[in-house]
């Protein structure tokens, strides 16, 4: 392989931390986040996922699922100061590094050529040794593939998708694990009997680029395993953002709302592990009808912190005429600055 990713996953970051600094926690379903009535789930433990509880569940719907579970607040000054131990180590392999959050990110380490097997191992064997925790790796020449295989056999994982295991791996899949496609378009592929890549191999280009517009060319070329995408090591970005589609359309509010105070905390980790601020916050949702409206707002001070992230993002979606079913909802900042450099200009 000539380029040479790997996409690192840390598993179920903040549960594992609060499980390694507790060891009574250990073996035990722990969620972190989804406290009080508007809570959402930041993470959870493996042992509480086997109820079905995932991050960004509303904190009640977690309850009913898994009643035992333990609840414990967000320690984001703890995680930070873990992530940046993790990052910290990252960079003394390579400078390309391109942080996704607080845990998870893309390393480019082509400049180590044949060794790629050695570093994917002592990356793992460092963070344990250095943080107590585990980590999954993927390990591919591409980020569409990297990001699939550090999936593949979580936790602790390590897994390469080298070229020629390509159409093996790829074709069985279904078409949910296809990046950008959305669970309508999955529901509308399966019913006119599309349900694996294999199936979906067979469209021509022209097909793909009427059926999914403009995204059309990009799925075409991923599910023949193509990504281009360079790894964007820090400060390249130029925004950050989250979006759900929701498993019903939805009128209600308070659930939107739920929804943006959890990306809010995920944009922020986004800015804050790369020391960044953000100065423009766009709301976006999209109508049961499919017509997408966004809302954005620049302010003068940056920011990077996530309840002030989520205040601007509040009065964005209440500015929004809703008079229709939601089905997708989302966040993104954008309009990047340094935090550095914007004290520098303002003591000129
Ligand atoms: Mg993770």
């Amino acid at each position: 392989m000539k380029r040479i990713i790997l996409h690192l996953d840390m598993d179920a970051f903040f549960a594992s931390v609060e499980q390694m600094d507790n060891p009574q926690l250990k073996g035990k379903p722990v969620i972190v986040g989804g406290i009080g009535e508007r809570g959402v789930v930041s993470t959870c433990s493996y042992e509480a996922r086997k109820f079905g509880v995932h991050s960004a569940m509303p904190g009640f719907m977690a309850r009913q699922k898994c009643p035992d579970a333990i609840f414990l607040p967000v320690r984001m000054k703890r995680y930070k100061e873990i992530s940046n131990k993790i990052f910290r180590l990252l960079s003394q392999y390579t400078n390309k590094i391109e942080p996704l959050s607080i845990d998870e990110a893309f390393l480019d380490i082509s400049e180590h050529g044949k060794n790629y097997l050695s570093v994917a191992h002592k990356i793992k064997k460092d963070i344990l040794k250095k943080t107590g925790l585990t980590v999954s790796v993927g390990v591919s020449y591409n980020k569409f593939l990297a990001k699939l295989a550090s999936d593949w056999n979580k936790p602790d994982g390590l897994k390469i998708i080298t070229k020629d295991m390509v159409p093996d791996i790829l074709m069985p899949l279904t078409i949910d694990r296809i990046y950008g496609i959305g669970k309508k378009s999955v529901q509308k592929l399966n019913a006119m009997g599309v349900y694996t890549i294999e199936d979906l191999s067979k469209w021509p280009i022209d097909f793909m680029k009427n059926f999914f517009g403009k995204q059309g060319e990009e799925i075409y070329n991923l599910i023949r395993g193509i990504d281009l995408r360079e790894v964007e090591a820090e400060r390249e970005a130029k925004s950050f953002g989250r979006e759900t589609t929701f498993e019903n359309d939805t009128y209600d509010i308070e659930e939107m709302l739920s929804y943006l105070k959890g990306f809010s905390v995920h944009v922020s980790y986004a800015l804050r592990v790369r020391n960044l601020y953000a100065k423009t916050i766009t709301v976006k949702i999209k109508t049961s009808r499919f017509a997408t409206h966004t809302k954005s707002k620049t302010i003068d001070s940056p920011i990077d912190k996530s309840k002030d992230i989520y205040k601007e993002a509040e009065k964005l979606l209440k500015e929004i005429n809703l008079n229709e079913k939601i089905r997708l909802i989302g966040l993104s900042v954008s309009n990047i600055t340094d935090g550095y450099q914007e004290q520098m200009t303002f003591l000129k």
